[in-house]
């Protein structure tokens, strides 16, 4: 049942638990995904993300990401994680995504502001929802030490929100992109101060390479949104086949376990109700 964020987000949120966004640049993921979700009973956000599009090409995942979440037995957004460009978004709205983020997180807070205000504009005149982003999740290769000045701030959130309508916020607590080599050190406090003063569903960003006690502070302090790729892609670079078709099968296997457990912590294990 391919649905927006609004649908999944709202009752997580108000039942403190988080969704997964897996993200998958090939149908090897693609049916990793789908098939722990269905297994968990759970909802799940899938998609692919700007800077992953040189090893899945939007035009070319985008069909069956969509035939699959639609086939499937559990509610499935399809997303499109850190848009940079409009024309990118634009294209992911066009081909069916039901939600983008819009990322510009990395330039002039202003900016955003007015570019993510107009992204929500169009996408909510598509039934698509947005994900917005302030403050600014770095790379853990480039910031291992943390950049505490670009953490996301309550007034800043506060702002946002109300300037741009989003339908989700992604904060910035002290999570990093990519592989940590330090152990990131998350500002909880922070996190519980903005769940206080904004009403949307706010998303951790980074979330590979947590601690499960992590996880768990992170939801119960209110993210209801986690994105999830690198712990992928390290269960299935260590999947091992004598063939082709044995590796592809191990492969598949070792990743949709990897979904599986992110769903166990998450808590969002039999949460796809009636659908
Ligand atoms: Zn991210």
């Amino acid at each position: 049942m391919l649905v927006n964020l609004n649908e999944v987000l709202k009752k997580a949120q108000q039942e403190r638990y988080a969704v997964g966004l897996f993200n998958t640049i090939d149908t090897d993921m693609l049916e990793a995904a789908i098939s722990a979700a269905e297994e968990m009973r759970s909802p799940i956000i899938i998609g692919t993300a700007e800077v992953l599009l040189p090893y899945g090409e939007l035009e070319l995942i985008a069909p069956s990401v969509l035939a699959a979440a639609r086939r499937a037995s559990v509610p499935v957004v399809v997303h499109y994680d850190h848009g940079l460009t409009f024309e990118r978004c634009m294209e992911a709205l066009k081909l069916g995504f039901t939600s983008v983020m819009f990322d510009g997180s990395a330039g002039d807070a202003q900016q955003n502001i007015r570019d993510t205000r107009e992204m929500v504009r169009i996408a909510h005149a598509m039934g698509a929802t947005v994900e917005g982003e302030i403050g600014h999740v770095g790379e853990a290769a480039a910031e291992d030490h943390a950049v505490s000045d670009r953490y996301t701030t309550v007034a800043e959130a506060r702002r946002f929100c109300e300037e741009t309508g989003v339908d989700a916020l992604a904060v910035a607590i002290g999570t990093a992109h990519g592989a940590y080599k330090l152990k990131p050190c998350l500002d909880l406090q922070r996190l519980r101060e903005i769940r206080a003063a904004v009403e949307v569903p706010l998303v951790l960003h980074g979330g590979s390479g947590l601690s499960d006690a992590d996880f768990k502070n992170t939801v119960r302090d209110g993210i209801a949104k986690i994105n999830i790729f690198t712990d992928l892609c390290e269960a299935g670079a260590a999947a091992e086949g004598a063939s082709y078709l044995e590796l592809r099968a191990a492969r598949v296997a070792a990743v949709r376990e990897a979904v599986k457990a992110k769903m166990r912590l998450f808590g969002s294990e039999g949460k796809a109700g009636g659908c």
